[in-house]
């Protein structure tokens, strides 16, 4: 199993309010479904939402309080899904901007779950490997009305990873007296995780870059790409990009970006970084700053960081001909015309990422049938999954002549809007 390991945030660009931005592009899909105004208000707002209070006592002896979320947007589809981030600067407009990207992201990726999202707010660098796990046990006991395997499943997000998802899993178990390892995705494979889900967000963007440089006509072989972020979902991109012939020229991550014109040996980076938490000192390439790798002359942009890096102050300098969001909400809605203007190809965060949560529900399976998968199968049912939702998402913009960012948030809500039509409102 792999140690805790957190990355800081990457620098944020210009911030705009993302359950802003999220409703800016909802308003707008919503207009072209013409969604009668009764559902148009039913999905704009988040089914449940819960804070509670993290009392922890810290390493010192001392007492100090955390605040703990679970954003519940929508669980139309099924159980609600979504991750759980640990940061110092995390809001609950935040977590329901990201709970309604989950509601969406599930529906694109044809999986039976909802959305939902969950964090707490505190400083994983300052915190020790004990208070982590107070942390994580703590808000799990409090969150035991709101988790469950049929009702509310969390999974690893921003800063938390398999060793929180078992703390999560065995705190539950303990309280409902039985192994309960369908409560929680992305764990250990020795308690019920999945082969193939700490990658399967990275696959899934290498599958959508892929599919994206077919519409555009380029040479995988003959292309350049930029990582920007270099936690799980960034590291990984780049290396099966890599993998796959592009030449990837840049990578970044808290302590800058690195850019090497011959390429980034991106393994010899993952090594780096598996031993000093940050790329600095690496050598893989010459420093250039988070902001400039946006804005390098490449072919596929994989912001893979944070959210709103892309944004209406410097998405009118971005050279690449395909952006593929590895991270939710990389780009605000000011960023989106501005890029459609000018012809850049981007492969919105709720299609790129969603093989994360694709093969989270893989595990779901597993673990509810008690039988596990061949790592093949994982990956072939996921490039499978991937490439329809793709599909289906590009010929909704062709449809209805949108961007694909657009096509994506129409084909979601519709899909959502027709299930709630036919399940009715309860009264
Ligand atoms: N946190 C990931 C996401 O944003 C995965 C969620 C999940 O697997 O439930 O998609």
């Amino acid at each position: 199993m792999d140690t805790v390991t957190y990355k800081e945030p990457a620098p944020i660009v210009d911030r705009e309010n993302p359950f802003e931005s999220m409703m800016e592009r909802f308003d707008v899909a919503a207009e072209l479904l013409e969604l009668e105004r009764g559902v148009y208000e039913y999905l704009k707002t988040p089914v449940k939402q819960v804070v509670v209070s993290i009392p922890i006592q810290m390493d010192n002896g001392e007492i100090e309080v955390f605040e703990g979320y679970r954003v519940i947007h929508n669980d139309a589809l099924g159980p609600s899904k979504g991750g759980i981030r640990y940061a110092p600067d995390i809001t609950i407009d935040e977590i329901k901007a990201l709970a309604a990207w989950m509601t969406w992201k599930c529906s694109i990726a044809n999986i039976p779950f909802g959305g939902a999202k969950g964090g707490v707010k505190c400083d994983p660098t300052k915190l020790t490997q004990v208070e982590l796990e107070k942390i994580t046990r703590r808000f799990t006991a409090n969150m035991l009305d709101v988790f469950g395997p049929d009702k509310d499943i969390p999974a690893p997000d921003m800063n938390t990873n398999e060793q929180v998802m078992a703390w999560i899993m065995d705190t539950y178990s303990m309280h409902t007296r039985r192994t309960e390892n369908a409560v929680v995705t992305g764990k250990p494979l020795i308690i019920g995780g999945s082969l193939g889900r700490r990658e399967a967000t990275g696959r899934g963007v290498m599958v959508s870059t892929f599919a994206a440089m077919a519409k555009k006509g380029l040479n995988p072989k003959q292309s350049t790409c930029a990582v920007q972020g270099f936690g799980n979902v960034g590291s990984v991109s780049a290396k099966l990009l890599s993998e796959q012939g592009l030449k990837v020229v840049a990578v970044s991550d808290v302590s800058g970006g690195y850019f090497n014109k011959k390429g980034i040996n991106v393994n010899a980076a993952i090594e780096w970084i598996q031993k000093h938490r940050t790329l600095e000192g690496s050598g893989i390439g010459d420093p250039i700053s988070n902001e400039d790798l946006l804005e390098l002359e490449v072919d596929v942009l994989v912001p893979a960081a944070k959210e709103d890096q892309i944004t209406g102050k410097n998405a009118g300098k971005i050279k690449a001909k395909i952006i593929v969001e590895g991270a939710n909400g990389p780009t605000t809605a000011k960023a989106d015309p501005i890029l459609d203007k000018n012809g850049i190809l981007v492969v919105p965060d709720i299609l790129a990422n969603s093989g994360g949560v694709t093969v989270s529900y893989f595990e779901w399976v597993q673990d509810r049938q008690g039988f596990f998968w061949t790592l093949d199968r994982v990956n072939r049912r996921l490039e499978r999954m991937m490439t329809d939702a793709f599909n289906n998402v590009f010929q909704t913009a062709e449809r209805y002549k949108v961007s694909m960012r657009l096509g994506a948030y129409i084909l979601a809500i519709d899909k959502v809007a027709k299930t709630l039509k036919v399940r009715g409102i309860y009264a």
